[in-house]
């Protein structure tokens, strides 16, 4: 399945795309798409006919595709020729950081650069939210505790990151600094998430042009590893790091400036784009 949530921000509605990419309403069957519904059971969703359900008018407004994120913990520099543009060394076990959920916005949402920021910079990447609530969980257990796959762009303000002192998390938590979605994709249609192309473009320019199958830690041992150290819950959010091709690192390549449009696709989990504004 491919839920989602449409409308206003704060008043989002659920919804789910039919078979031909319509998405349709879904508030006459769920209150929400929120960690109460994926800890639930949603099965009883995958039986809808769901072309009987009300069709969403295209041009509304697509917000993030979960409301109420409950923890949000992303891993850094892991791929290899990330690292290596951004001039670090390959992890020997996943490098953690915490993001404000308030970062949190819709796929197509404007983003808003901070006041005085210079160096910010887009990073395509695989979001997996999880389903069940799971602590001390191997690697061949753990996708049991997935719930789905989204698209994320884990923006990041550099100088914030890496220049004023630290941590990593005062360049990451901006206010729109997360666009999320279009859509969640459930695990029981879940594409491999080890095979998923990631791409990005900022104003029409190729940037990003990745695959998770390079991920140095994949997905199963990011969530027996990060289960070592917390309880991961229904609703709970995981960035999983980006591919080369960021700004980062590469002196031709520009930051982000007002106007700006970034556009990044995950196959098989849709695209997102967003319009830079200043604050
Ligand atoms: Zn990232």
């Amino acid at each position: 399945m491919k839920l989602l949530r449409y409308g206003p921000r704060g008043a989002e509605r659920p919804a789910i795309l039919d078979s031909a990419g319509q998405a349709r309403d879904l508030s006459a069957i769920v209150e929400d798409i929120d960690p109460a519904l994926l800890e639930g059971n949603f099965a009883a969703l995958a039986r809808l006919n769901v072309s009987t359900l009300p069709a969403i008018p295209s041009g509304t407004r697509t917000g993030p595709p979960l409301s109420h994120v409950g923890k949000f913990v992303c891993i850094g520099l892991n791929y290899s020729d990330h690292a290596a543009e951004a001039r670090m060394p390959i992890p020997k076990e996943p490098i953690l950081f915490l993001k404000a959920t308030s970062a949190v916005c819709g796929p197509d949402d404007d983003v808003v650069l901070p006041p005085g920021a210079k160096k910010s910079d887009w990073e395509v990447e695989l979001g997996v939210i999880i389903g069940r609530e799971c602590r001390y969980v191997s690697e061949e257990d753990a996708m049991r505790h997935v719930a789905g796959v989204c698209v994320v762009n884990d923006l990041s303000e550099r100088e914030y990151q890496l220049e004023r002192g630290g941590q990593w998390d005062k360049g990451k938590c901006c206010e729109t600094f997360n666009p999320l979605g279009p859509f969640l994709r459930t695990a029981d249609d879940l594409v491999d998430p080890q095979s998923v192309s990631l791409r990005s473009w900022v104003n029409g320019e190729p940037r990003q042009d990745g695959s998770t199958k390079n991920m140095i830690f994949p997905v199963a041992e990011i969530v027996r590893y990060l289960s070592q150290f917390m309880v991961l819950e229904p609703g709970d959010l995981i960035n999983t790091g980006t591919p080369a091709g960021v700004a980062l690192g590469n002196p031709n390549v520009s930051f982000l400036r007002a106007g700006d449009v970034v556009e990044l696709e995950a196959e098989g989990l849709g695209r997102q784009r967003q319009t830079m504004v200043q604050a």
